[in-house]
């Protein structure tokens, strides 16, 4: 029976809408790139790098994340990893993906945003034309550095506007509201792009912060944003204005002890467009289909609801009405051909 829906959730059609291209980084790659651009790694094998792939909460996660960046350099890195994460996205059933990158992580030690940027876009390329799965990135600041500095890369992303679909906030939230970053998303927003933003899982302040986001930023999109479920002014406010959640259950269970699967239901019952996702997939094992599998069998999801989460990632990404339409009966032509 497990088999059954793993087989079910891998081939249902879906989109990702809350991934980091950093966070895509496999211990294999990792060790790749660092031969390639001959960086020494204190680790001698693949095998020791995926002993340092363990967490037990987001500081220790953070601790290994950022240094791992250090093999990316050269456009051919950042299209490699870009490419790799596609090839497995797609093997797991992935349609379209909105891809949050963190320019701050390569330009603040020395790499070129161009050279960022143009290796990431080349594996969209050239994953749209061998595997038919289609991708667009999404620029994220890093909330624990300062406003200026977010808006310099901003203006630093400016001649790449055509390349990136919308801005995103990540990193450490503690201390660093929404509120913070208001007149880099107002530019943002008047510079043609989407917002989004994470308001993380259990932070001070959450229901502050996602408030600031949902009223004073007024964003396009909330990543993670869970605990919305504690405020129901603020899920009305989020229906009423069509804001879905980009909800990530096994990156949520390494940071917080737990999926979070009862409020992800319960916000998906009381008709929130709730999205599941893979967050930093290489670091917590888990790729879009395996966060649908570990849902259901934490929920005891049936086909009909993992059919609802699948629709509502095209619901809720940016692509066109007429494409999403088109997954749509998709989707329902896959569930009536299996069950
Ligand atoms: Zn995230």
């Amino acid at each position: 029976m497990s088999s059954d829906l793993a087989a079910f959730v891998r081939g249902l059609p879906k989109a990702e809408l809350h991934l980091h291209l950093e966070g895509t980084l496999e211990p294999e790659l990792k060790f790749r790139l660092a031969q390639r651009n001959g960086i020494e790694l204190p680790e001698k094998s693949v095998d020791e790098v995926k002993q340092t792939y363990r967490f037990h909460d987001l500081t220790s996660f953070l601790r290994v994340y950022y240094p791992a960046m250090r093999v990316l350099q050269r456009p051919e890195d950042f299209h490699d990893l870009a490419f790799d994460y596609l090839t497995r996205a797609h093997a797991q059933g992935v349609r379209h993906v909105e891809m949050f990158f963190d320019p701050q992580a390569h330009t603040g030690r020395g790499v070129p945003f161009p050279a960022v940027v143009s290796g990431y876009r080349s594996a969209i390329a050239r994953a749209r034309r061998m595997l038919g799965i289609s991708a667009e990135l999404i620029l994220c600041f890093l909330r624990d550095h300062s406003a200026e500095y977010a808006m310099a890369t901003l203006l630093e992303a400016l001649p790449y506007k055509d390349w990136i679909i919308g801005v995103g906030l990540d990193s450490d939230e503690r201390g660093n509201p929404p509120s913070k970053f208001d007149a880099v998303f107002q530019r943002a927003r008047a510079e043609g792009f989407l917002l989004t933003m994470h308001c993380d899982i259990d932070q001070q302040n959450s229901i502050e912060h996602i408030r600031q986001a949902l009223e004073d930023i007024e964003v396009d999109r909330l990543d993670h944003g869970t605990n919305i479920v504690e405020d129901d002014r603020l899920v009305e406010l989020a229906k009423s204005k069509g804001i879905a959640l980009t909800c990530c259950p096994v990156s949520n269970s390494f940071v917080t002890a737990q999926m979070k699967s009862d409020e992800i239901v319960g916000l998906l019952n009381r008709g929130l467009t709730v999205t599941v996702n893979s967050d930093d997939p290489a670091y917590f094992g888990a790729y879009a289909a395996d966060n649908y599998l570990a849902l259901a069998e934490q929920a005891g999801l049936e086909i009909d609801q993992l059919a609802e989460l699948a629709k509502n990632s095209f619901r809720a990404s940016w692509i066109t009405p007429a494409r999403q339409d088109q997954f749509l009966r998709e989707i329902d032509a896959y569930v009536a051909g299996n069950s």
